[in-house]
């Protein structure tokens, strides 16, 4: 199997041009199909399934095949092709693994998963990341300028489209104090930004790429609570145009989510709302009581 970072390297040149994400996620419903079937003639009016950005099926995996126990087992979910979808649920309950599948970085053992209606196996990696921004939980190593780092996914953008996504991920004013701006270099460790700035980097870059779904890892994390709400007020709006799949850590994102995921021992033990999670799950109860109970922020 080619290494994930290998494949990550790969794709960043050859992500295709950045169109408004309204327009995004209509061309993932209208990714063509290898086999359209007879029944769905041309002029047929799209599928519920066109509504749905990805979609796990009674998935399975391990990252060393079938040899341990799966850290997901039997996994069904559905995120919808816009608004905002939280997955919650202890560390090492699986979370970033779901992420690891979207991204094509590993493939289930068993079951199968979506993008758009399509099988993420009929997909090329060049069409997944061209639809999906991905901000990880661990910060990658940056080198280069700003500049450099943001048009990754987009190398064609301009510097209108970098100012936009500069000022949605709460980083503008951060980098106009810089002595070079965005011409400035951040070093090979990232040097000279703090955590919270490179988190707000990473989003700059998935932002600037207007995917049709995004993924956040915990990718919030390290920002202040100033920043952090004036990006969930950015992200609510985003969630008009697109699907955004948010790994919590504050209730502040659970309780704006519009469905919550709690996964657990890498199964789904319940979905819901905040507020109907907190009647009927003991388990989305008792996170809500403590691991989201740092930041509410409102
Ligand atoms: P979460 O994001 O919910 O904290 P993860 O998806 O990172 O959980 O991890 C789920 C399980 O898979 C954990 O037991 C973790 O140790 C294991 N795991 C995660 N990444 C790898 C990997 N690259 N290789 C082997 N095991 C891994
Ligand atoms: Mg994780």
């Amino acid at each position: 199997m080619v290494s994930p970072l290998v494949v990550v390297f790969v794709s960043f040149g050859q992500f295709q041009q950045g169109r408004a994400a309204v327009q995004r996620v209509d061309e993932l419903a209208g990714i063509p199909q290898e086999d359209s079937g007879a029944a769905q003639g041309a002029g047929a009016a799209p599928g519920p399934e066109h509504d749905v950005a990805i979609r796990f099926r009674d998935v399975y995996f391990s990252y060393d095949g079938a040899h341990s126990p799966p850290v997901l087992s039997a996994v069904s979910f559905a995120v919808p092709a816009r608004g905002l979808t939280a997955i919650v649920g202890p560390s090492g309950a699986g979370k970033s693994t779901v992420f690891h599948l979207v991204e094509g970085f590993y493939q289930p053992t068993r079951g199968h998963i979506q993008l758009g209606g399509q099988d993420l196996e009929a997909l090329t990696l060049d069409t997944l990341r061209a639809h999906i921004g991905y901000v990880q939980q661990d910060i990658t190593t940056m080198r280069g300028t700003i500049r450099e780092n943001l048009v990754y996914a987009r190398p064609e953008a301009d510097g209108r489209q970098i100012e936009e996504a500069l000022r949605m991920a709460q980083l503008r004013e951060v980098v106009a104090k810089l002595p070079e701006g965005v011409d400035t270099r951040v070093g090979e460790m990232g040097a000279g930004l703090s955590g919270g700035e490179r988190q707000r980097l990473s989003i700059a870059r998935a932002l600037l790429q207007r995917p049709s779904v995004l993924l956040l890892d915990e990718a919030t994390s390290q920002l202040d609570a100033k920043s952090e709400s004036a990006l969930r007020r950015v992200l609510h709006d985003l969630a008009r145009e697109c699907a955004i799949v948010a790994i919590a850590h504050r209730l502040s994102t659970v309780v704006d989510a519009d469905q919550i995921i709690v996964l657990s021992h890498g199964r789904v033990q319940a979905t819901g709302t905040h507020h109907e999670l907190l009647g009927s799950d003991t388990l989305y109860r008792e996170l809500a009581g403590t691991q989201f109970g740092g930041h509410p922020n409102r």
